[in-house]
């Protein structure tokens, strides 16, 4: 299909100094969990990117000294020419596709702790690490200044002997030495590089100076900046020091990347932020600036790109997170089809790989992370491997994957859903607030199923064991689902808890469907730690009860520490006038209170409530998959070759999980079988 010409914009190229991107689409830098620990994923994953379109595809942090060791996390080094193979590796890739390799040169100065190389962290001034770990930071002195900026050069150089197009000198986010230097609260000095603004931005001058002698004959040198902190007058605003910044520096790079700070503020989740969120603080920069400026902002919609560069806010369009969930975005846009990109949801999945050190994983993409491993292409998958027909029960987000690339193999699918409405738990989580965007997940499905003549849906089709028998499909997938438990069991409680029996106490899945406390105040009982107990707080306090959560863990919403969520949701809940009770275990429910035991063995309390809402654990609704395997004779007359159970109906898990089943149980359908370690794995070489 032609390409809209509206959009034509999207695809004139920009020149970054000496290089020119061939398009306005700029993969940034961003974590992904594989950083040097898994050197092959991560090239390929990159490549994937500049195949899917992106003009410049861009590592994470690239830490360039072994002063800044940002251990346990990975990400890239470049601390000697050892790391250079593996730099080689994505550069290769990239360039094969014709798009531009950036690499970020970083040195975290106080955000690391340094735990792997043991050397001593650096900082403007005498200061604690910025994690929790008990070791400071030293203050440099002029020799150690001069000591970095000399690292920073010679790793400028291994980055333009690796292939690299694009150097970063980056002062993103709250965690890099020129930040540091520039932010008032942490640079107590007195001397050049401290005082005035000109003075804190030195070191950041000198090294965008330093890098342009060094590399700037072939390479782009680039910066990373964060306008605007977010914490008014303590921090760089857009209206005070980030502003001076762009106004000392404005035309010695040869493009500005502009974000806000600190992560957590930079990639808000969709409960949080809306596409775009970031032009209110990155908006003056290009009035500042006659260089290429690149921004982020969960960009998925064409038309929304377009009107950034024609109202003069960015000239090229960032992402990170919308690169993730479709590395072929630019590509279907360029190929005239932008109905089939598969939209980010904003839920930060992929940014918990990070803290949990593993490989991103994406909800929307469920080949993100696999390229290299298991050779899954996001956009082409194997051809059928026969003319069997497959019966899949159940349209929730495994239901629906494991039918769309069934079909898109070529097999016969039929998708039968028990209600009205496709979409499973996306359907009705995307109601709760703020969880909107997380409809993606199905509609995109939905609308890739609708250009699929070989699968058919049928909905309001509740299928029994029986039924399943008289279809005649060869193989047959339950992906039926999971329901949230009455009981109280859950990591917690390993017996149900006394009170729950009564009819006062409710499900995350009966507050879903409408059915709400006759009488309040509710109390909601947190032990699943992720988001359903905190946005079913939410939403009963928008419905008018008088909320109280109750959480064993320090704070509501505990694993979204992974997600960046942990603060803007305790903000919500406290500003909702929702009360936390955390460190707390509902020890029973009765008359018209919760008995309360502090998980520190503190004294004992009650909390006046007359219903509560369970949120512990889910079991997996399994009765059919059960059923029909445990006739196997039945089976084997009606001609089943296979029954497979996926999904929340196999092990109740997240959304990521549930489209990585169904998506799985495609690829591997009538493949050979896989061996015991079914991926490739990257062994350290140097064991002798
Ligand atoms: P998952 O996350 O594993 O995809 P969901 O709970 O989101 O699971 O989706 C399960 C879907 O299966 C729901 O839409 C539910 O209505 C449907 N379902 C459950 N039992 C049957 C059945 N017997 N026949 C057809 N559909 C069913
Ligand atoms: Fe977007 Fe979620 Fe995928 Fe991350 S995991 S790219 S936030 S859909």
């Amino acid at each position: 299909m032609a390409r809209d010409p509206r959009y034509d914009l999207l695809f004139e190229p920009v020149r970054i100094g000496p290089v020119t991107a061939r398009n306005r689409f700029y993969q940034v830098p961003h974590c992904n969990g594989m950083g040097h620990g898994h050197p092959h994923a991560h090239a390929k994953m990159r490549e994937t990117k500049a195949e899917g379109g992106w003009a410049v595809v861009c590592t994470e942090e690239a830490s360039i000294h072994v002063s800044s060791d940002i251990s346990p996390y990975v990400e890239a080094r470049i601390w000697d020419d050892h790391d250079l193979p593996a730099l080689e590796l994505m550069c290769e890739g990239v360039h094969r596709h014709g798009a531009l390799a950036g690499i970020e040169l970083v040195h975290k100065g106080p955000s690391c702790a340094n735990l792997y190389t043991r050397e001593t962290p650096w900082g403007p001034s005498h200061q604690p690490v910025n994690s929790y770990d008990p070791i400071q930071v030293r203050a440099m002195d002029r020799a150690d200044i001069r000591n970095m900026r000399h690292w920073h050069r010679e790793a400028a150089l291994r980055a333009k002997r690796a292939g690299f197009d694009v150097i970063y000198v980056y002062a993103g986010h709250d965690i890099s030495l020129p930040m540091h230097f520039l932010q008032r609260r942490r640079n107590e000095r007195t001397d050049e590089y401290g005082g005035s603004i000109e003075n804190r931005a030195r070191l950041f001058r000198e090294l965008i100076e330093e890098t342009k002698d060094a590399v700037g004959d072939r390479c782009a040198v680039v910066v990373r900046l964060a306008v605007d902190e977010l914490m008014g007058p303590e921090g760089l605003t857009s209206e005070t020091e980030g502003r001076e910044v762009l106004e000392l520096l404005g035309e010695l790079p040869d493009l500005w990347d502009v974000n806000i700070s600190s992560w957590y503020n930079d990639s808000q989740t969709s409960r949080f932020a809306k596409e775009g969120f970031q032009e209110p603080y990155t908006a003056f920069v290009k009035k500042l600036t006659t260089k290429p400026v690149v921004g982020v902002g969960r960009f998925t919609s064409p038309d929304t790109m377009v009107s950034q560069i024609k109202r003069g806010v960015l000239d090229m369009i960032g992402a990170a997170r919308p690169s993730i969930a479709d590395p072929f975005l630019p590509k279907k846009i360029e190929e005239g089809r932008p109905e089939d990109i598969r939209e980010c949801i904003g839920c930060n999945i992929c940014v918990s790989g990070d803290f949990l050190i593993t490989p991103y994983r994406c909800t929307q993409n469920p080949t993100q992370g696999e390229e290299w491993r298991k050779g899954w292409h996001p956009e082409i998958i194997q051809a059928k491997a026969s003319v069997a027909s497959v019966l899949v029960v159940g349209a929730g987000p495994a239901g629906l994957e494991a039918a769309r690339a069934l079909g898109q193999r070529g097999y016969a699918v039929h998708l039968a859903e028990a209600t009205e409405e496709l979409g499973g738990r996306v359907n009705r989580e995307a109601k709760l607030p703020g969880l909107a965007e997380w409809a993606r997940v199905r509609d995109w499905r939905l609308g890739q199923i609708e250009k699929l003549p070989n699968v058919e849906i049928y909905r309001a089709s509740r299928l029994a064991a029986a039924e399943i028998r008289e279809f005649g499909a060869a193989h047959v997938v339950i992906a039926t689902g999971s329901a949230w438990r009455r009981d109280g069991v859950g990591r917690a409680h390993s017996r149900a808890i006394p009170g729950f029996e009564r009819p006062e106490v409710f499900t995350p899945d009966d507050i879903m469907a409408g059915k709400l406390p006759a009488r309040g105040p509710v109390v909601v009982y947190d032990d699943d730690h992720y988001y359903m107990g905190g946005v079913i707080a939410e939403k009963l306090r928008q419905a008018g009860f008088e909320v109280a959560l109750v959480t064993g863990a320090d704070t509501a919403s505990a694993w979204t520490a992974n997600t960046l969520e942990i603060k803007p949701i305790q903000k919500r809940l406290i500003a909702a006038g929702i009360t936390l009770l955390v460190k707390q275990e509902i020890a029973a429910f009765r008359r018209d209170h919760v008995a309360l035991a502090c998980v520190y063995g503190g004294p004992a309390t009650t909390h006046p409530c007359n219903a509560v809402v369970t949120v512990t654990a889910r079991l997996p609704e399994d009765a059919l998959y059960r059923e029909l395997v445990a006739d196997k004779a039945a089976l084997d007359e009606a001609g089943i070759r296979s029954v497979q159970a996926i999904g929340d109906c196999w092990a109740p898990a997240t959304i990521a999980l549930a489209v990585y089943a169904g998506h799985r149980y495609a690829r591997e359908l009538e493949a050979p079988v896989a061996p015991a370690v079914p991926f490739r794995r990257e062994l350290p070489r140097e064991v002798v």
